[in-house]
């Protein structure tokens, strides 16, 4: 593993041949907390963050605004994750239980915690209430109602945003694209004819509920996006909206959201989005579209996960298995089975997502074989990379990486055959710290209850 794209920063070939992360080689890594593992290079992962925190701020201050940068828990969230985004200036974006008392416990204020979610539970909502979240953001018209009760039984006014598709179309994936209009969340801007659209309608609701404090708008275009123009067009009809919205209630919203998706390099000749030309180009529409309706700039606010935390990761594998298949075409095809698979890793299987790994356990002068990384599941679509050139000569107890896991790796995981869920390792400076534990099967057991 070379350093650069698409490998934590901190990545490098040691003099004994093998590849280091954080400092440490991955033999020791392997001997220490064993594998299959993931592994965050958190100087990576909080240098990513502070980077993307400071690129929307500057822009906005450029165009005399404020922008906050919440980190999108669902990438991968646990307590110590959630301390260093609070520590690089960034805050946590939620979207389930789970997530929001993640954050919570991780003794992130509620104020600094935004909650999400197309199906909220009353209990998401009460413990968003009761603890103080910044903002909740409302994705249906349904919601508006339910929040506001919620919010009349605690005895406080809910800071809530609106959650709207601008009809943008973006991401690397039918399922990763948020803001076309046939789909699950938030309320379309467009009205029918002669109509009010179900953006307006609820933003209406809201204003008129007490106990509702509406403080923005929301849009979120999709996920793995490459290039700004979505987020451009999304901007300039979020700005659009907002100022219809002052014009038919005389309310003038203070903040626009424009979610997360900022996409991160996969294979080697990926190109890394340059975020810092990113958030001028998604601020500077903003700032244009509101001298065009003649608005104020307003606050901004940005959510990403993947371009954070994808890049800082890696998972770590030792080989078994390998084996030859004759292909119809008269050539081979090398399977390399290893320790994990679908379970830990299932973005390959569910998005036909492309990968890069190599041999990192030592060196190699074997020529290259092309070869597929498959998992110890019982499906044949049990991937892990699909197309990758390995040394010839790998065999079992080799240590293969997998590049940028650190995103949608952990946090998708299952325990699909009764695996266990490997653990979270951070690597900074010669240190392991183990964030989040292994599973084994006596976890899975304990739910068992026969
Ligand atoms: C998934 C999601 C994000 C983060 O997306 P990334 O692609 O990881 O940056 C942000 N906001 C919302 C509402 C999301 O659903």
């Amino acid at each position: 593993m070379p350093a650069g794209v698409p490998w934590p920063s901190s990545a490098e070939r040691t003099s004994s041949g093998e590849i280091s992360v954080g400092g440490i080689g991955v033999t020791d890594l392997a001997a220490q907390v064993g594998t299959p593992v993931y592994l965050l290079d958190e100087g990576d992962m909080r240098a990513r963050a502070r980077r993307i925190r400071e690129a929307f701020v500057d822009a906005a201050s450029r165009v005399g605004s404020h922008a906050e940068v919440y980190y999108a828990g669902k990438a991968f969230l646990s307590r110590a994750v959630a301390r260093w985004m609070v520590a690089e200036g960034l805050r946590i974006d939620t979207a389930s239980l789970g997530e929001l008392t993640t954050a919570l416990e991780a003794g992130v204020e509620g104020a600094l915690i935004g909650l999400h979610g197309n199906n909220k539970s009353d209990e998401e909502i009460d413990l968003a209430l009761a603890r103080g979240v910044g903002r909740i953001v409302v994705d249906s018209r349904g919601e508006v109602d339910r929040v506001a009760r919620a919010a009349a039984a605690a005895g406080v006014v809910a800071p809530v945003m609106l959650r709207v598709t601008t009809g943008v179309h973006a991401g690397g994936h039918e399922f990763i694209s948020t803001a076309h209009e046939d789909q699950k969340f938030g309320l379309s801007i467009h009205a029918p004819d002669g109509g009010t659209s179900p953006a307006v309608d609820a933003l209406e609701a809201i204003l008129q509920r007490p106990e509702l404090h509406l403080i923005g708008i929301h849009s979120h275009i999709g996920s793995q996006i490459l290039d700004a123009a979505g987020f451009t067009a999304a901007a300039g009809a979020l700005v659009r909206l907002r100022a219809h919205l002052e014009e038919r209630t005389g309310h003038l919203v203070g903040e626009l959201d424009l979610g997360g998706g900022i996409g991160v390099p996969y294979l080697p000749e990926d190109i890394e989005p340059d975020v810092a030309a990113f958030a001028r180009a998604i601020v500077d529409a903003v700032a244009q579209a509101c001298r065009e309706t003649d608005t104020p700039v307003p606050h901004l606010s940005f959510e990403p996960g993947r371009a954070i935390a994808a890049p800082a990761g890696v998972t770590l594998y030792t080989v078994g298995t390998v084996k030859d298949v004759r292909l119809e075409d008269g050539g081979h095809r090398r399977y390399v089975a290893v320790d994990g698979g679908m379970g830990d890793h299932i973005r390959t299987a569910l998005y036909g997502a492309s990968y890069h790994a190599e041999l990192v356990s030592r060196t190699s002068d074997a020529g290259p074989v092309l070869s597929r990384i498959v998992g110890k599941h019982c499906e044949s679509g049990d991937i892990v990379v699909r197309d990758v050139m390995l040394p010839g000569d790998v065999v079992s107890g080799d240590l293969v990486a997998v590049a940028a896991t650190g995103a949608y790796g952990r946090s998708m995981a299952s325990t699909y055959n009764l695996v266990p869920r490997p653990g979270v390792v951070a690597v900074r400076e010669g240190t392991a710290t183990t964030i989040v534990r292994r599973e084994n099967v006596a976890d899975l057991l304990a739910l068992d209850v026969g």
